[in-house]
């Protein structure tokens, strides 16, 4: 007889904040004292002064390492040697997803402790214990779970705002999906990659980070738009980056990320950003779902054209793409031990084309639907 094992991983401590760079020393020093920074050179020219102002104040001196722009192995093994070599006992990760998830792995393999400092909030790396691989050419190498989450996240929203919004954007599409997809998950007991099934916790901070989006995400991209930080902007930051990043770790996924994670496969879609996929592959998700009311629904895909993300084939770029591989893409999504059997119904291949077909219709016509009309 298996026992039921519910299960929930968490950073160490967030801490979010306007101008919250400014002390990046004093909580870097909470963690260790000797710091390497992994950062893009454009984000060293940027931020540089403020970040090794606030260490020198603290008593910190830092060793730094360009980050190239690619989570590769060798870019990890890189930055092991450069905190052995310079006796080093914190890793900072400064910058977007890649950077972070190329520090994450440097920390878990060397021992030291880790920080992350997310520059823009348009995905879920910051919060996870997970670093995906690619090569030098951009493509997935496959993924590791370390065995903890980071010690410390500090996220500036004055640096968030002043990111193009597009990021932000992308970032709600992420976060939007958390819900719908943990309660897929849920309802299958799909065990997440925290290692067992749905905590209340874990549910109750997907179901903010829904809530927290629809609510406030509008509001938050016109103040981003103008690079301002007000408090919807503090709202949905909070909800792009921690709700949604314990949410899906702990709460579990199902297609939409099974479909943005996939579509690589289709080179059309190479320009656009993971939220933006995984708007998409909600928009499939909920053409697919048997149990979701039409009015919650409508409402999701009218946030979604609301805030500029794509609901249709034709903003996916994906809008000459046949049928025949369609189903050759719904085939390479629905392996064994695939997302899309985090279900509590069956799916098969068939299913996926048919709700994507489903996505892109209903995208166009609540697009078009007349000012003023109902739902
Ligand atoms: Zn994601």
């Amino acid at each position: 007889m298996s026992t039921m094992l519910n299960a929930i991983s968490f950073p160490g401590r967030y801490c979010q904040g306007k101008g919250l760079l400014r002390q990046i020393g004093k909580w870097v020093a909470v963690c260790g004292k000797k710091p390497v920074v992994l950062w893009e050179p454009f984000l060293k020219d940027a931020l540089g002064a403020m970040v090794s102002g606030s260490f020198q104040e603290h008593g910190l001196t830092f060793h730094d390492v360009l980050f190239k722009g690619e989570t590769t192995r060798a870019a990890a093994q890189a930055l092991v040697a450069a905190i052995k070599d310079g006796g080093c006992d914190v890793v900072v990760g400064l910058g977007g997803g890649k950077a972070i998830d190329t520090a994450k792995a440097a920390a878990a393999l060397s021992g030291a402790r880790c920080v992350i400092v997310p520059t823009i909030a348009s995905n879920d790396a910051p919060t996870s214990a997970c670093t995906v691989w690619y090569n030098d050419a951009g493509d997935y190498e496959g993924f590791n779970m370390w065995r903890f989450n980071p010690d410390l996240i500090l996220v500036d929203t004055e640096v968030i705002a002043r990111a193009p919004v597009r990021f932000l954007v992308a970032g709600m599409g992420d976060a939007l999906a958390t819900w719908p997809e943990a309660s897929a998950a849920y309802s299958s007991r799909a065990v997440s990659t925290a290692g067992g099934t749905q905590t209340l916790t874990a549910m109750a901070m997907a179901r903010l980070c829904f809530d927290t989006i629809l609510r406030h995400g509008l509001e938050a991209r016109e103040a981003v738009a103008r690079g301002v930080v007000t408090p919807a902007v503090e709202k949905v930051v909070e909800a792009n980056i921690l709700l949604s990043g314990v949410g899906w770790e702990s709460g579990g996924l199902a297609t939409a990320h099974a479909i943005a994670n996939s579509l690589p496969a289709i080179h059309e879609t190479h320009g656009l950003l993971h939220g933006e996929k995984v708007a998409f592959g909600l928009m499939t998700q909920l053409c697919l779902e048997q149990d979701w009311p039409v009015e919650e629904i409508y409402r999701i895909v009218d946030f979604l054209n609301a805030v500029g993300l794509p609901t249709t084939f034709a903003a996916m770029k994906m809008q000459d793409v046949s049928k025949e591989r369609l189903l050759e893409f719904a085939r390479s999504v629905s392996g064994e031990g695939s997302f899309v059997h985090n279900h509590a119904f069956p799916v098969a291949p068939e299913n996926i084309v048919d709700a994507m077909v489903a996505a892109d219709s209903l995208g166009q016509r609540r697009m078009n639907k007349p000012a003023g009309s109902p739902a």
